[in-house]
């Protein structure tokens, strides 16, 4: 050791800082580039500040962070034209932890339980720090903008580091990593550009990565377009950033860029996709809109939206957290409850203006109109404002529907909303369960995705009006006047056909019984009082669950099948048969399957055969 070298202990919390570091962000490792290119362009973001009113910090023309790798040292070598630091300031900055932020980590670091302290560590700015989690020895030679002498600071991150003099020709920063056994990958500059883009594409400092043969290589793109003002972002611009950010290939459906400030700053670029993203709406369940806090990439698992808006893709960048901002804290914040409430407010904002447009809404509808609709049952607040953006099919008009629409076209006297819930889309138009509807001019909303067995209970009511499945038999149409069904009167032996029916079949439905809702078919399955409905008791029963009761099999009195049937009970005939042959037609009707397909196929053949 030279005479010139000084060296210093770190303070005993450094030490256990260090410690604590490394090991507990070990699985996340490749953050220290993130760490150190976010303190170099910090640097140089102050050197361009302080310039405004100090010529000799001007920054020059091709300012930028340079990643070198060294195999043969195998070092790593970062190096920034920024504002530097004196030799006080290295002592003071990566020598102790004077910093208050700091001084209260050390303190809190006592008291804490093991599984908490990586939250306390991403509370507080130690970035520098994870360095050694790559690297047993770390040298950084810096020369203050405005100092004509340079210091090298180094140390091996076990309790002290040296200062010394240096020469640097010019202000900036040098941080030379000498990099673990393991940490071999940080010498492929491959591997470099990759942690770069992923997370610092957006730093607006060009980020330069030296190749193998020595030729520099920008990594980032170095444009944060979401912290422009709209005027300044032409629209091709707007698309090649929303199929970088989503890898799409096709244009938004939805544009929103704003800035929001006052008691809570953010920027926000977000998109509605134009198409369908291959795997986001089935796949994944959570929101993928990425945080930045100062442009710095931090995750994009922060679920800046809730899973019902999922589709939404793009950027938030806010002011208001630290860089170091921990998953704990992510969850904890009400910085960013405060900042997903804002967000979800606008994108809702956004789809209810464009609803108004029916051809402009429905591409989106198409898309992402399932999701949506999950927000009815996941989302109590947002509830009412989700409500009017749903789109229907419905028994009534062609094309899509809404709920307002349906409550204007209300008859007089029609107290509820009636929907129909089925797996198969045209099979629903068709369904014997809405004749007796049809027949009164009653609209019914016919509902196939997978989210519809659950959301109408959910939301209960709109505008007042309550949603009713039409499957539930306390549906009463007799108030409304409709085409009298032809034909006869109904025989008189129906009573006793309900009751030779019920017997027959047994523990299969819950009920039998004659109904005036049927026209043209001879049965309908409903379910029971205020239960599940039909589709929701086919879906418990299809998960093996319970609780979801058995159907009532409604049969038309007037239809020949059922008079037929009537004359066999009176003439006591056997029906046993034929009455679970009836049973597995009204559940056919309804897109379900036989209880026993292969005997009920065997029966048909055999009445085809006979016939
Ligand atoms: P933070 O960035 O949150 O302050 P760090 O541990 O990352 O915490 O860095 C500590 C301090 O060291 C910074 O605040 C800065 O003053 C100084 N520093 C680190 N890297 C550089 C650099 N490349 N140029 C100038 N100063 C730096
Ligand atoms: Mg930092």
């Amino acid at each position: 050791m030279s005479d010139t070298v000084e060296r210093h202990e770190f303070g005993a919390e450094v030490g256990r800082l260090l410690d604590l570091v490394v090991h507990a962000l070990y699985s996340d490792r490749e953050i220290f580039l993130r760490e150190l290119v976010a303190n170099a362009a910090d640097a140089m973001d102050r050197r361009r500040f302080e310039a405004l009113t100090d010529q000799a910090s001007a920054l020059p023309a091709d300012a930028r962070v340079r990643i070198e790798p060294d195999k043969a040292a195998r070092t790593l070598t970062l190096s920034d034209a920024g504002i530097g630091m004196t030799k006080a300031e290295l002592a003071q900055n990566l020598g102790t932890i004077a910093r208050s932020g700091t001084r209260a980590f050390s303190q809190s670091l006592g008291d804490a339980k093991p599984e908490d302290k990586p939250s306390l560590i991403g509370q507080f700015g130690v970035g520098f720090y994870s360095a050694f989690m790559v690297a047993d020895r770390v040298t950084v030679t810096s020369r203050r903008a405005g100092a004509e002498e340079a210091w090298t600071w180094a140390s091996e991150g076990q309790g002290s580091y040296t200062l010394e003099p240096a020469i640097r020709a010019e202000p900036g920063t040098d941080i030379v990593l000498h990099l673990k056994e393991d940490a071999d990958e940080y010498l492929e500059s491959y591997r470099l550009d990759h942690v770069v883009r992923k997370w610092a594409d957006h730093i607006t400092v060009p980020i330069a990565i030296v190749g193998e043969e020595g030729k520099e290589e920008t990594a980032n793109q170095g444009t944060a377009l979401w912290r422009k003002s709209k005027s300044e972002v032409t629209p091709e611009q707007y698309t090649a950033f929303y199929r970088h950010v989503g890898m799409n290939f096709d244009e938004p459906w939805a544009t929103l860029h704003w800035r929001a400030e006052g008691a809570l700053e953010f920027s926000a670029l977000l998109f509605v996709p134009g198409m369908k993203p291959f795997q986001a709406v089935e796949g994944e369940r959570a929101s993928k809109v990425r945080l930045h806090v100062r442009r710095m990439f931090i995750t994009d698992e922060a679920e800046l939206l809730p899973s019902w808006l999922r589709f939404v893709q793009g950027v938030v960048d806010t002011e208001d957290l630290p860089l170091n901002v921990s998953r704990e804290m992510l969850q904890a914040t009400p910085v960013l409850t405060k900042i997903r409430r804002a967000v979800t407010g606008r994108v809702l904002g956004e789809l209810t203006s464009r609803a108004k447009d029916a051809e402009g809404y429905r591409p989106f509808w198409e898309n992402f109109g399932p999701v949506l609709k999950e927000g009815i049952y996941e989302d109590h607040e947002r509830r009412s404002e989700i409500a009017p953006l749903l789109r229907f099919h419905s028994s009534a008009v062609e094309g899509w529907t809404s709920l307002p629409d349906y409550v204007s076209r209300m008859k007089d006297g029609q107290e509820a909303i009636y929907y129909l819930v089925a797996d198969d889309a045209d099979a629903l138009k068709r369904s014997p369960q809405l004749e007796g509807f049809r027949a009164r001019g009653i609209e019914v909303l016919l509902l196939s995705d997978h989210v519809d067995a659950f959301w109408p209970e959910a939301l209960a009511r709109f505008e007042d009006k309550p949603l009713r499945s039409v499957t539930q038999g306390s549906v009463d149409l007799s108030k409304f006047a409709g085409e009298t069904p032809e034909g006869e009167e109904a025989p008189a032996s129906v009573e006793a056909l309900v009751a030779a029916l019920k017997t027959a079949l047994g523990a299969d439905v819950s009920d039998v019984r004659a109904t005036d809702r049927l026209v043209e078919s001879a049965v309908v399955l409903s379910a029971s009082g205020h239960g599940p409905d039909l589709q929701m008791q086919r879906l418990l029963r299809r998960a093996g669950r319970g609780g979801g009761g058995m159907p009532v099999l409604e049969i038309n009195p007037r239809h020949p099948l059922i008079r037929s049937l009537g004359d066999k009970v009176a003439s006591e005939s056997d029906i046993t048969e034929a009455a679970g042959t009836l049973l597995d037609l009204a559940r056919v009707q309804d897109g379900d399957t036989p209880r026993d397909p292969v005997a009920f196929a065997q029966k048909v053949a055999a009445a085809l055969a006979a016939a």
